[in-house]
Formats: structure tokens, sequence, C-alpha cells
């Protein structure tokens, strides 16, 4: 999964820290990374490339720290939704980190995920004066009223539904991937992540469970998100309902007629494979 870098560590613990010109450095416009090109494929640019841009020395550097995998920092420079692209670069949504190194791939999407809550709270939701970062933990302070705003985290539910020999796939309308993954979704304000799993699947599929067991967890910074996977039994009834509004297909797959899934990015793909091979779920 997306976290599993080892032997590489990572070191997100709040601290303030000068660059070093191969650190990495997110350029952040709000809602995309800018990104270098390399033949047909995107790095992240090292704090001198981006200093290079504009001829400035690593002195005069105005990004800050965000976290480390190794000895190599991950910084941020926020810029203006209208700065302009340097050529040979280009703005690039989340999923661009996916195709990177596991390196790359989850530093780059945690510090992107920091970056969008920096960005969404520039001003006091409370008192709307600007706000400034805190300097003791990773923490936005306003100034005028005292109102503290932490990282903000969604939890997710995703489920592995077996029934006998067959596992209930299902196909998210937003999901540019077309393959079939498993039932998901956010946490209700109030409701336990068991309760979640049984609403989604009820919402999603119209089907009942049974032994819900927990399967592990993975951070998910595409959807600034922590996601629990689950295993449970169908209970009943196996006539699934989709919910038209949120899936473009749901279905039974048998063991056999299931393809494949690289287990090395996302928990969906892990519960699938562990259901594919055969393991007890
Ligand atoms: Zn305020």
């Amino acid at each position: 999964m997306i976290h599993e870098i080892a032997p590489h560590v990572l070191d997100n613990q709040f601290k303030i820290q000068d660059p070093k010109s191969n650190d990495y450095c997110l350029v952040y416009n709000g809602s995309k990374t800018l990104l270098k090109k390399e033949g047909n494929s995107y790095v992240i640019p090292t704090v001198a490339e981006i200093l290079s841009l504009s001829g400035k020395d690593i002195a005069d550097f105005e990004g800050h720290y965000l976290l480390s995998i190794d000895d190599r920092a991950f910084f941020l420079q926020a810029v203006p939704e209208d700065f302009v692209t340097p050529e040979g670069y280009e703005f690039m949504g989340n999923r661009a980190f996916r195709n990177m190194s596991p390196v790359e791939r989850m530093g780059g999407a945690t510090s992107a995920h920091i970056a969008h809550w920096e960005s969404l709270n520039k001003f006091c939701g409370k008192c709307g004066n600007v706000t400034i970062r805190g300097d003791k933990e990773r923490s936005i302070i306003c100034p005028k009223c005292g109102n503290i705003v932490y990282p903000r985290i969604s939890p997710v539910v995703i489920v592995a539904v077996r029934n006998g020999d067959k596992l209930l796939m299902a196909h998210n309308i937003d999901n540019p991937n077309p393959r079939l993954f498993l039932i998901s979704g956010f946490v209700e304000i109030g409701e336990s992540l068991e309760q979640a799993a049984h609403r989604e699947v009820m919402e999603e599929a119209g089907l009942k469970i049974k032994n819900l067991k927990y399967f592990g967890s993975q951070p998910w910074a595409f959807s600034d998100s922590l996601i629990a996977g689950w295993t449970a039994e169908l209970d009943g009834d196996d006539t699934i309902h989709r919910q038209e509004a949120e899936l473009s297909e749901a279905k039974w797959v048998k063991r056999e007629d299931i393809p494949e899934y690289e287990t090395d990015v996302s928990i969906s793909c892990c519960l699938i494979e562990n259901f594919r091979r055969g393991f007890t779920l």
C-alpha cells in the first residue's frame, strides 16, 4: 500500500527546517502541484530547480518545511491560482503522484494533502481574519480571535463483501479508472466505522452484511482521507439494488473471474487480491 515504503522512513513530525538544494519542492496553486516533465512522466522538482526559475538564492526560498522521507525533505511553496506555468512544467492533480516512485508517491501525495488543507484555511472560518501558520505544531492560527485549525482527515470505510466464492465489486461513477473495485464511502458524523460499513453496503448495493472484520487501514491523501478496510459476509438475500447516483456498476464476481490487482498503492486492491488468492477473509 502507498504508506508501505520500507526501507524508507517517513518523518512527518512538525518542525521548522531550512531547505537543502536537493530537497523536493511542491509548488501548489490551491488544487494542483507544479511537476517537472521528464519524457512522458512527471517528477517533483527540487528546491534548486524551483529557485532557478526565478534566479533566487536558497536564502530567499519562500517555501516551508512539511515532512521528510529518509534525508530528503518536502517543502511547500504556495502560489496563486493564476501563477504562470514555467516551460517544461505542468500543474497536475494529485493522481499524478500515483505513477511516481514509492518515495515520491507517498511524500508528494502527503505533502499535497497538507498543502490543500493550508490552502483552504487562509482565512479564519470564525471571524474571517487572515490566518498564520502555527510555529509549535502543525496548525493554522487566527491572530485576531485565537481560532486554531488542525489538519483535517476525513475517515472512509471500504468493504469486501463475500458471498461464497463471489465478491461484491462495483464501479463508482466518479472514478476515472474503469476497473471494478469495492463498496466504499465517507463516515458520517455520529456513526462508528462499523456502522458506516453496514450503511454504505446497504445504501450502495441494498445488501445486508454480517461477520464484519477489520482488515487494516491506510492514509489516502487523494481524498484527504484515512481509509479503514473491512471484510464481511453477505447476510440473506443476494439481490443487488445498485445506487445509480453513486455506482455505474455493482455485481457479484466469481473468484476465478477476478483479474489480478496491483497491491502497491491501495487497500482496495489489497482486499480484492486477498479474496482472489483464496485467503480467508
Ligand atoms: Zn478568527
